[in-house]
């Protein structure tokens, strides 16, 4: 027995295209379990049994010898199925990737299987009576086998071969054009039922219908097997995808972990570098103020890591949809950071400006405590990397979006932009791995521009990942304009809650995009930065 036939698990991947049937599971059981060969063989045997009792039970009723030979012919015929069978497997184990050559000569295998019974089952009756045999029910067994298996018009042809069959026998013993005639039972020799024309006749009308009844019921199942089949394909190949989507989840947090450490431990090392060195009396008394200034410095930059990340994990735990129920108003939130920020700016020697013009609706759906550590990391930025005597504007203010921008619905967005006049950005730091602000980009967790690195500038290189993680969660798009040495514009776009609306749509998906421009010919930063408004400085 070849060891295709053992029951080893076959991968054979569902049929993808849509105008193909969805019977890749049955004709594969066809070809793997040769359920119909084997069907056959249980055909034959009985047969065989049914003759030999017969014989022995009934000696004097005598079949003509063309039935025996009928069932060898099935017999020897079987035997053909069962090595194309073989075969078939073993050549798709071969070549697993001909699938659709695979489905396409298992129908064919199928279709001749069908057809080749439906003959000798006619050849059968031909030697047993005839119309007279009620066996002629195998025909609707045949009708239904085909249509879970071929496609529908194989199956309707199928059905039409059938009719023929049986038509041309009782027509051909009716008119005795077949001759002789075979009774089925010795007691029925003298009835000649092959010969009621009125009988003949509605036995095949009778059988007609049954087939187009069967055909028809069957083929309606078999429409919703398929229905199934491809439901079930759909529901494997969004698995798959969740699958590699959870890995890569998987992979990122892991890395993410490591890099947390990683960033973590340098302040501790260097914290019991610096506490090692006054403990072994190695600091001077004179030094030793400026060495707890060191340790100082570690734990402030320890602690603020440590705030961001959970400010980082905080907003990336939560459910997105929580920006969807809430309303802001963007423009007093805004000027609230504005405000708590400007002290900050003014002792370091910079100009504060701000614009929020008074007419406009700038609520906007979006969590409040989100959008606060989202500006106020973009504020932060501004005042840190911009050196006095500079200037940071925030403004807030409407922006509708081309028909080409627009994603799921979104026409409006509240956009607050914070410009500076600061060190700047270099394109190799805003460009990631598959564009502008991707994988190792300034946006990624703890990844820290050159131009901020150089200029000895602390900082954790977690609040742009906390930007993005807020702006793609609340559906919201991310503007970045940067010239090293000129300065930078941040521009973040949150939905707008539409003029005049009262309820909240609810989306449940999380709509991302980022559009980083860092290329040459980009409108200046500094141009926005000077722009008039409630200036302070
Ligand atoms: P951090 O500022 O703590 O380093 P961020 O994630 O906020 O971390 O920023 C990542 C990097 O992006 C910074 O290290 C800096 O190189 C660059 N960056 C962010 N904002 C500005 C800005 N306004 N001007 C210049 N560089 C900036």
């Amino acid at each position: 027995m070849s060891p295709t036939s053992t029951g080893a698990p076959i991968s054979i991947p569902l049929n993808k295209r849509a105008s193909e049937p969805y019977r890749t599971g049955a004709l594969v059981s066809l070809v793997r379990l040769h359920w119909f060969v084997q069907a056959r063989w249980a055909i034959v045997i009985l047969a065989f049994a049914v003759l030999a009792t017969e014989h022995v039970a009934f000696p004097h009723v005598s079949r003509p010898l063309g039935l025996p030979l009928v069932i060898l012919v099935l017999a020897g015929v079987n035997c053909v199925w069962m090595a194309c069978s073989y075969s078939l497997v073993r050549r798709f184990h071969l070549h697993e990737q001909l699938v659709t050559d695979f489905l396409r000569t298992a129908l064919r295998f199928a279709n001749a299987q069908v057809g080749v019974d439906l003959l000798i089952l006619t050849l059968i009756l031909r030697f047993t009576g005839g119309v007279e045999n009620p066996m002629a029910i195998f025909y609707l067994f045949h009708m239904a086998i085909g249509s879970l298996l071929l496609r529908w018009w194989h199956a309707v042809l199928q059905g039409a071969w059938a009719v023929l069959l049986y038509a041309l026998l009782a027509l051909g013993e009716w008119s005795d054009w077949i001759r002789p005639h075979y009774p089925f039972l010795s007691s029925l020799a003298g009835t000649n039922l092959h010969q009621h024309g009125a009988y003949v006749s509605a036995s095949i009308s009778v059988l007609a219908a049954g087939v187009a009844g069967t055909l028809f019921f069957m083929l309606q199942i078999a429409a919703r097997l398929d229905e199934g089949e491809r439901r079930l394909h759909q529901v494997m190949e969004a698995l798959e995808t969740s699958k590699l989507a959870i890995t890569d989840l998987n992979r990122r947090r892991s890395r993410f972990m490591q890099t947390a450490a990683h960033q973590l431990k340098s302040p501790l090392t260097a914290i019991q570098a610096l506490t090692s060195l006054i403990r072994d009396g190695v600091v001077s008394p004179e030094g030793l103020s400026s060495t707890c200034d060191r340790i100082i410095e570690r734990c402030e930059m320890g602690a603020a890591q440590v705030a961001e990340l959970l400010t980082l994990a905080r907003v990336q735990e939560s459910d997105p949809r929580r920006h969807h129920d809430t309303i802001v108003p963007v423009g007093e939130v805004t000027d609230d950071i504005y405000n708590r920020h400007l002290p900050i700016a003014t002792e370091k020697g910079l100009k504060m400006r701000r614009l929020l013009p008074e007419n406009q609706d700038l609520r906007a759906y979006i969590d409040r405590h989100d959008l606060t550590d989202c500006v106020t990391n973009l504020l932060e930025n501004a005042i840190k990397y911009t050196p006095p005597p500079g200037c940071v504007t925030v403004s807030v203010r409407r922006e509708t979006l081309s028909s080409r921008d627009l994603r799921q619905g979104a026409v409006e967005y509240v956009a607050v932009t914070v410009a500076d006049t600061g060190i700047g950005i270099d394109q190799g730091s805003l460009m990631g791995k598959g564009g502008p602000g991707g994988t190792g980009s300034v946006f990624d967790a703890f990844r820290r521009g050159s131009s901020a690195l150089a200029a000895k500038i602390p900082g954790t290189g977690l609040g742009l990942s906390i930007v993005r993680e807020v702006v793609e969660q609340a559906g919201g798009r991310l503007r970045v304009h940067s010239r090293l040495g000129r300065g930078s514009k941040f521009t973040v776009l949150i939905p707008a809650v539409p003029s005049g609306c009262r309820d909240m749509p609810v989306r449940d998906a999380r709509v991302s995009e980022l559009d980083v421009d860092g290329a040459p010919g980009a409108p200046s930063p500094q141009a926005s930065a000077r722009d008039d408004s409630d200036e302070h400085t």
